[in-house]
C-alpha cells in the first residue's frame, strides 16, 4: 500500500485504543508510527517528519499530551488532534496557549477519527483523494462510486458487503483475523459474532465467484489479493 498520505505519529498508552486508530489510518493508507509516551512521541516527532500528530492528554511518565503539545507548538506548525477521557479538558485543550487543530473525547468512532484526520490535511495540506480504484485481474473495487465490477459489469452488493471487500482492498496482501475485519468494517463498538464475517465473504464469493482473489488462512482469518 502506498504511503502517499503521510506519517501519523500516534502518542497513546491505551494498547486497545493505539491500535485500532492504527488499524484505520492504515487502512487509509497513512503511515502509522505509535508511540506510548510523550519522550517517545517526541522524539518521533523529530525524526519521522509527520503531516500530523493524535496526542492523548493522559500520558504515562513526566510529560503529560498538554506538555508533548506546548513542545510540538514550539517547534512549528504541525497540526494536532488530541484523545482526551473527560469533557472539562476540551476549553484547555482549544485554549489559545495550546491551539490544538481538533480533539476527540473518548470513546470515539475510529471513523469519526479518520474522518477528523482527513479534514485537519485537507486544510493543511493539499492531501490527494484516496484511491478510487483498486483492481485484480477482472475485479474491480471502485471506493468512489462504491461499486464493484466484474469484467466491467456491475456486481449488485449490499452495503456491508461492499465495505468489506472495500477493506479487503485496501489491505491487499494481509492476513486479517475475523474481529479486525468486524473492527474495521462494523466498527469497534459493533456487538456481534465474528461469524458474521464468515457469512459475508460466503455472499462476495457467491456473488463474484472465482473472480474474488480472497483466500481463507486456517487459524487466522483471510487474505485478499
Ligand atoms: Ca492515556
Amino acid at each position: 500500500m502506498s504511503n502517499e498520505n503521510g506519517t501519523v505519529i500516534v502518542i497513546e498508552d491505551d494498547h486497545h485504543i493505539a491500535d485500532l486508530v492504527d488499524l484505520y489510518l492504515r487502512r487509509e493508507g497513512f503511515r502509522v508510527l505509535l508511540a506510548r509516551d510523550g519522550e517517545q512521541g517526541l522524539a518521533l516527532v523529530k525524526q519521522e517528519d509527520p503531516w500530523i500528530v493524535i496526542l492523548d492528554v493522559g500520558l504515562p511518565g513526566r510529560r503529560d499530551g498538554f506538555e508533548v503539545c506546548r513542545e510540538i507548538r514550539a517547534q512549528g506548525s504541525l497540526p494536532v488532534l488530541f484523545l482526551t477521557a473527560r469533557d472539562d479538558e476540551v476549553d484547555r485543550i482549544l485554549g489559545l496557549e495550546l491551539g490544538a487543530d481538533d480533539y476527540l473525547v473518548k470513546p470515539f468512532s475510529p471513523r469519526e477519527l479518520v474522518a477528523r484526520v482527513r479534514a485537519i490535511l485537507r486544510r493543511t495540506r493539499d492531501v490527494p483523494a484516496p484511491q478510487d480504484v483498486v483492481a485484480i485481474g477482472d475485479l474491480e473495487v471502485d471506493l468512489r462510486r462504491r461499486e464493484a465490477r466484474q469484467g466491467g459489469e456491475e456486481v449488485r452488493l449490499t452495503t456491508r458487503e461492499f465495505e468489506l471487500l472495500a477493506f479487503l482492498s485496501n489491505n491487499q496482501g494481509l492476513a486479517l483475523s475475523r474481529q479486525q475485519l468486524l473492527n474495521g468494517v462494523w466498527g469497534a463498538d459493533w456487538y456481534g459474532d465474528e461469524r458474521t464475517v464468515d457469512v459475508h465473504v460466503a455472499q462476495l464469493r457467491k456473488k463474484l465467484g472465482s473472480t474474488l482473489p480472497l483466500a481463507t488462512v486456517w487459524g487466522v482469518g483471510y487474505r485478499f489479493g
